[in-house]
């Protein structure tokens, strides 16, 4: 993917619409750390003005790449696309942590991947308390670098090896039939999710294919400026789908990140290789989120709204910026949670959470933070005993948040509170 920052850069019209709102700058009020300012910054790059030292390093890293900017300009101009193409030449200037190349190394290789996280699972107890109900663990002790914070659980089988390949619902010959890509959160710690669909999917009698070589999207190592490792995941993704793309009616994604990186940021970082678009094409006409695809073509609402459901219980809907900036999907979470639960909005739903990716959550992880506290402060004013998203990273974000600020506030998925009412 090659990018032209000199035309981003000249065709922002400093207008200033998108300051206010922009998360970094809500947290880091300088210029340099803004929309804005980024796009002028990476004109000046190009131009040759500016040399991508330690300090120019840390202001492009600050982004959340939220995508806020994006949907506020008035000509939708992609200072995310500017920040992830100059995060790919920071990364080939300074090289990569090399906590980051061993995660991008088990990214690129599932199989040992499974293996590490299932040894993991056998030594974590020692340092961490495992909570079933929440899906994460909690430092026994205050650690090095981490001190208490709260991590996502790792389970010693994965969703996908848990579960059959193929699982029959229905023996008619007009039952739908399904994909489930499961991400890498809700594959190896958040299973839950993976679980409650399949619940649903039973239900519905809608039939199963869990296809097991799927590959991580590639989101966090596009995030992070590592464009190899997004090259060889989505070759290898796209080589899989196209061998079971005709044998379903859609690939449903339970994970927001996931779900906006295969259908927007696959196709954008091909930009250069039109047979691998149009194969890329291909598939998306097939790929949805799981809510929005539940919604629009299954009889899912229909089924909660004849459910006897007596208490309905308070909860906050949280937008994913992946699901309501970039695919739009809001409204479908909402309609079928709020047949059977009450929905207390939150004053800025919409609002980043903070997660931001792996060097967010590592080196800048005290600006993730801050963030998060603004977000916990909005959940705490709804008095809702569970806050919702379709997203493990949102989850993991506002679940560490949720316990440093001492709030008593579940995290649950969509999936997870629908399937607890069938
Ligand atoms: S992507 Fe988010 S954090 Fe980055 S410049 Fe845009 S609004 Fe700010
Ligand atoms: S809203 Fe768009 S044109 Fe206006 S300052 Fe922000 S990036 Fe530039």
């Amino acid at each position: 993917m090659n990018f032209d920052f000199t035309k981003a850069s000249e065709a922002c019209v400093k207008c200033g619409k998108c300051v206010p709102s922009c998360t970094i700058h809500q947290i880091n009020s300088d210029e340099v750390t803004s929309p804005r300012g980024f796009l002028e910054l990476v004109g000046a790059y190009q131009r040759g003005e500016l040399e991508l030292d330690k300090n120019a390093k840390d202001i492009f890293e600050k982004c959340f790449l939220c995508t806020t900017c994006v949907n506020i300009c008035p000509t939708s101009l992609p200072t995310d696309l500017a920040i992830e193409n100059i995060r790919r030449d920071i990364a080939q200037k300074f090289g990569i942590a090399w906590f980051k190349k061993v995660y991008f190394f088990l990214l690129r290789h599932k199989k040992i991947m499974d293996f590490s996280i299932s040894l993991g699972a056998l030594f974590i107890p020692l340092l961490f308390k495992v909570d079933k109900n929440t899906q994460s663990m909690k430092p026994r002790f205050s650690l090095p670098f981490v001190g208490k914070r709260v991590f996502p659980r790792l389970n010693r089988k994965s969703f996908l090896n848990t579960h059959d390949e193929f699982i029959q619902n229905s023996d008619s010959n007009e039952a739908l039939r399904v994909a489930i890509f499961a991400g890498c959160f809700s594959n190896y710690h958040y299973t839950k999710t993976g679980d409650s669909l399949l619940k649903i999917l039973k239900a519905l009698k809608i039939n199963v294919l869990l296809p097991k070589k799927q590959r991580c999207c590639g989101a966090p190592a596009l995030f992070t400026g590592d464009f190899k490792t997004v090259d060889k995941l989505i070759r290898a993704n796209v080589d899989y789908f196209e061998t079971f793309l005709d044998e379903v009616d859609a690939i449903i994604i339970p994970e927001a990140t996931c779900a906006a990186m295969i259908k927007e940021d696959w196709e954008r970082f091909m930009s250069e290789d039109e047979a691998m678009r149009a194969r890329i094409k291909k598939i998306n006409g097939k790929v949805f989120m799981a809510s929005e695809w539940l919604y629009k073509k299954t009889k899912l609402l229909e089924l909660l709204g004849g459910l006897d459901v007596k208490a309905k219980e308070n909860i906050t809907y949280h937008d994913p910026c992946h699901a309501r900036k970039v695919l739009k999907v809001f409204k479908e979470p909402r309609a079928l949670l709020g047949v059977n639960y009450n929905i207390k909005e939150m004053s800025d739903p919409a609002q980043c959470c903070g997660f931001g990716g792996v060097t967010m959550q590592s080196e800048k992880f005290t600006i993730s933070q801050k963030a998060g506290t603004k977000k916990t402060d909005m959940i705490k004013d709804t008095n809702a005993k569970v806050v919702s998203a379709e997203c493990g990273a949102c989850r993991m974000q506002l679940t560490n948040a949720l316990d440093k600020e001492g709030i008593d506030t579940a995290f649950k998925h969509p999936l997870e509170l629908i399937a607890e009412v069938i």
